[in-house]
């Protein structure tokens, strides 16, 4: 059941945010509280004396079984599902509050010594839980806050009968729209109601806004106030091409979006039943293309799309939603799953590149939220202060299944040297250790760093003879080159590909790469773009790894480009000052080459 507004204002009006995951949605909004719902809170008549308690517990303990059933119920339904094992840890999470002793008792002594209502029972015990997490020092703990608050509001909304499935399990097709997702959040959505999102929060980058688009499901993100401005039942528009919002549009809106989408449509669609050809440009030199991937089953997807292999399979959610670290021989078995699906073509597994955004419970350590995370105990920082723990069991499981398919080993925010050093010292006494053990593996594994530090691309001449590859990561570098975090919608205006010093860096790095004769890919979002295509082939990358939905658009891209042309194409980008003219090079190129529709991207 929903909220209802007397008062609600149906004119139409339009908003802006930042466009992260392409496609275009049309439907009411069901807006995701981040609060309690408004609940009944009351003290009990006393002259009903135990009947009215017995009441109330009984109805409290009835709201926590159903909260429990549910929670099981969706675990069990999702069980088959692609991402499983993700959602099963955060279940499994939710789960555990629940059925945890204290939960069942707590708000029984509220209702029986204070005479509370059970709703306002439930508030009252979960008020001290959350003060007392929000009084530790452990940010990773006070982070647990979020998975109590959600437990909470299913309970509160079991307790008066609302709905309490947050993102799936609707009667008809929404749009969500909340302050923020979390990756999490984004696991548990219903990918056949929920037509797309909107938040207030997050940047181009951030890793949610990464998945929507590995999902194919439209969103914006980064539009400030929207969870008050809209209501549930508004119709919204939500144009994931260009970040344009429009609540309530009117006939002729509506006629012009549902073209738009029809045309959308039918462009991804002519798309993805392309052939697979090479990803060759028009005068025949070969680009590679890969896949980024998340999780080993996303392989598979990459395979269909014709990814000429994996350019990165960021390892991360191996580690999030859980209670223990990975053991190597789990760690073992999702790569190798990966490298067989891959059918013999490459596939670089990046080390564990925890940190900064990507949080895990398992690996915390006081300060992990600390005020930049960004630059803190992050990626191969934390990997060499936990190398007992984490990296030589990551190694070595990368190794192992090395044997038996082309794996690669990427190093993630290599800022210097000095780490890389380190890292190359420890690969190489965990095989020495796997010779002890006389396990099989790959002795000569081939092994690259991620240029997304601007210290590495600086320093890329040291660094190029010491690996075998470079692959940079745009999302970062430009994050840390230009001082702009990647996750603040604030100064997403200022979070610029295009920038010349980033482009400088880029190009820094290739002239390294060249003149040590090792390859270089391009593994950021940058590489997902089709506006940038012809730039980064003119400037000499050899391979793109890109969102692996987005692959065949970026094939397409390719194949209609001619190298000589994108060649004197870079030559000009690198002569303009400014990104704005840059921007609109490479926008009037593409659309010179291939027409509007191109840009749908
Ligand atoms: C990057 O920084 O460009 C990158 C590919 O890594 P991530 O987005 O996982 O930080
Ligand atoms: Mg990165």
């Amino acid at each position: 059941m929903e909220a209802q507004h007397p008062e609600r204002e149906t004119t139409v009006r339009e908003f802006r945010g930042i466009a992260v995951s392409p496609g275009i949605a049309i439907g009411p909004v069901h807006l995701v509280a981040r609060g309690w719902p408004d609940s009944p809170e009351y003290t009990l008549p006393t002259e009903s004396g135990e009947s009215a308690i017995a009441l109330e517990k009984e109805r409290f303990l009835t709201a926590l079984e159903a909260s429990c059933t549910q929670l099981r119920q969706i675990r069990d339904r999702l069980a088959s599902g692609k991402y499983n094992k993700q959602i099963i840890y955060i279940l499994d999470a939710h789960l555990l509050i629940l059925e945890d002793s204290q939960m069942r008792h707590g708000p029984l002594v509220h209702i029986q010594e204070e005479y509370c209502n059970a709703e306002w029972a439930v508030k009252r015990y979960l008020a001290g839980v959350l003060a007392v997490f929000q009084g530790m020092e452990d940010a990773y703990l006070r982070e647990k806050q979020q998975d109590i608050r959600q437990v909470g509001k299913r309970l509160l909304n079991n307790l008066m009968g609302l709905k309490s499935d947050f993102y799936t399990g609707f009667p008809h097709p929404v749009i969500l729209v909340a302050e923020e997702f979390t990756p999490s959040d984004m696991l548990l959505m219903d990918q056949d109601t929920v037509l797309g999102f909107v938040t207030e929060l997050g940047g181009r980058t951030s890793h949610t806004a990464i998945l929507a688009k590995s999902l194919g499901l439209p969103a914006i993100v980064g539009v400030l106030g929207i969870t008050t401005l809209v209501q549930n039942g508004d119709v919204l528009v939500l144009d994931g091409l260009n970040g344009r919002l429009v609540v309530n549009p009117g006939t002729a809106d509506v006629h012009i979006y549902n073209t738009r989408r029809t045309r959308f449509r039918s462009f991804r669609t002519e798309m993805f039943e392309t052939t697979v050809e090479p990803s060759q440009t028009q005068d025949g030199h070969r680009v590679l293309l890969k896949a980024n991937i998340e999780l080993s089953e996303d392989a598979e997807r990459a395979v269909r799309f014709g990814a000429d292999g994996i350019g990165l399979y960021r390892t991360e959610h191996l580690y999030m939603n859980r209670f223990t670290i990975p053991s190597e021989n789990e760690l073992y078995e999702a790569f190798l799953r990966a490298g067989k699906r891959m059918n013999g073509l490459p596939v670089t597994i990046r080390t564990l590149d925890l940190g900064g955004e990507k949080q895990a419970d398992v690996l915390r350590h006081p300060g992990a939220l600390g005020s930049n995370p960004a630059l803190g105990l992050h990626a191969i920082r934390l990997c060499l202060k936990r190398e007992s723990v984490v990296f030589r069991s990551q190694l070595r499981a990368i190794l192992r299944a090395g044997a038996e398919c082309d794996i690669r080993i990427l190093f993630p925010l290599v800022s210097g040297l000095g780490e890389l050093s380190q890292s190359l010292e420890i690969l190489s006494e965990v095989k020495d250790s796997l010779v002890r053990d006389g396990l099989p593996f790959d002795s000569a594994i081939k092994v690259g760093i991620m240029v997304e530090v601007p210290a590495a691309a600086l320093c890329a001449d040291q660094l190029a003879p010491r690996v075998d590859f470079f692959s940079i990561g745009t999302n970062d570098l430009i994050q840390f080159t230009l001082a702009v975090d990647r996750l603040d919608e604030s100064v997403a205006y200022l979070y610029e590909p295009a920038h010349p010093a980033v482009l400088r860096l880029i190009d820094m790095t290739l002239r390294a790469a060249r003149s040590h004769a090792i390859p270089v890919a391009l593994c950021g979002e940058m590489a997902s773009d089709p506006r940038f295509t012809a730039l980064l082939i003119g400037m000499g990358l050899e391979e793109l790894s890109v969102t692996t939905n987005c692959l065949p658009l970026i094939r397409k891209t390719i194949r209609g480009i001619d190298y000589g042309k994108s060649r004197d194409l870079a030559r000009l980008v690198m002569e303009r000052n400014l990104p704005e003219s840059i921007n609109h090079l490479l926008e009037e190129w593409l659309t010179e080459t291939f027409g509007s529709d191109h840009l749908f991207r």
